[in-house]
């Protein structure tokens, strides 16, 4: 059987538990869905988390995702579980441990940013590669983001959060900070080149240029951010400043690197009126390289191509990973 080697697809973004809501009628906007999604949220356990997310991630290995970052908010021993389950399913695993100080469901809030790092520290001297995650500028208040920004910086971690994923918090960041969310993240020591923001969706010129100042990622996660009306990454401007980007699959309500990163020059070609905006080998390196530097990996498996698949027949050699991004499925990945 013909096969071509790539670099395993790296998943910067989920959230495993979600995958669950999928085709549910979950409300009339991303507010509503939230509700249904804070309800699968409180009935986890660490019995559901290990064998859930173990089949979920094995859907993600056998799409071609080698390493996940799991954006995770259900506490320690879910943590674990999680970890757990990536181990049984062979893939590389960095737990981004959630800092939640208000809102959401009991479950997900620490009462300060040190016992949030305290819970850091333990799952760091079991072994399982962390990174910082305050959920948001609505979950976080801007002393426990200095206080993160601070120990990110002295234990040289990642740090992933969303932002501007919705203008409503926008709104509430304004009348509570005046100013914008990623505004907030660097007056609060927040951004660096180890900083990942998800979304990023309704982030204006100004925020943008600090991203690009302070060399950020962006992490996309088009499926999702399509699914829940959130709107489209404004990424022919994050281009324009030489932003990185990388991919999440998020909800997961697709598992699929090849339809993430098409969606994503989709709207980049969409937004421009041009094709080709975004290079074959730069989508397939936004798809891995890009999300392994945002998740502090040096290194992750690779995946083989069937070159023999349906969607590759006729296809010349010299097209094959352009055909990859324009016009193939996960499915075209060797098991
Ligand atoms: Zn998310």
């Amino acid at each position: 059987m013909s096969r071509l080697a790539l670099p395993g697809f790296v998943n910067a973004h989920s959230h495993a538990f979600q995958r669950a809501l999928r085709g549910r009628a979950a409300g009339a906007d991303f507010w509503a869905w939230r509700d249904g999604m804070l309800a699968e949220a409180k009935r986890q356990t660490p019995e559901l988390v290990r064998a859930a997310y173990a089949d979920t991630y094995r859907e993600m290995r056998a799409a071609g995702f080698t390493a996940v970052g799991e954006f995770h908010y259900l506490g320690v021993p879910e943590a674990r579980a999680a970890a757990s389950a990536a181990a049984e399913a062979g893939i590389a695993f960095v737990l981004l441990h959630v800092a939640y100080a208000r809102g959401g469901i009991d479950r997900f809030r620490q009462a300060s940013a040190g016992d949030y790092l305290g819970e850091v520290e333990l799952l760091r001297a079991e072994g399982i590669r962390v990174g910082l995650a305050p959920h948001s500028v609505r979950a976080c208040p801007a002393d426990w983001l200095s206080e993160i920004g601070r120990y990110a910086a002295a234990e040289s971690l990642p740090v992933h959060v969303h932002a501007d994923e919705q203008p409503r918090e926008i709104e509430e960041c304004l009348a509570e900070h005046g100013c914008r969310p990623i505004e907030l993240l660097a007056r609060a020591g927040c951004l660096s080149e180890r900083t990942t923001v998800v979304h990023g969706t309704h982030a204006d010129g100004a925020e943008l240029d600090l991203l690009a100042s302070h060399g950020s990622i962006v992490c996309a996660c088009p499926t999702t951010e399509a699914d829940l009306g959130d709107g489209f990454l404004p990424a022919v401007r994050l281009l324009h400043r030489n932003v990185a980007l990388c991919i999440g699959s998020d909800s997961n309500i697709r598992i699929d690197p090849f339809e993430e990163l098409r969606e994503l020059e989709g709207i980049a070609r969409r937004q421009s009126g041009t094709r080709g905006v975004i290079a074959s080998e730069d989508l397939l390196a936004i798809g891995s390289a890009v999300g392994a530097r945002a998740l502090g990996l040096e290194s992750w498996p690779s995946i083989e191509i069937d070159l023999e698949h349906r969607s590759l027949a006729g296809v010349a050699p010299e097209h094959v990973r352009a055909a990859l991004v324009a016009g193939c499925g996960a499915d075209v990945v060797a098991t």
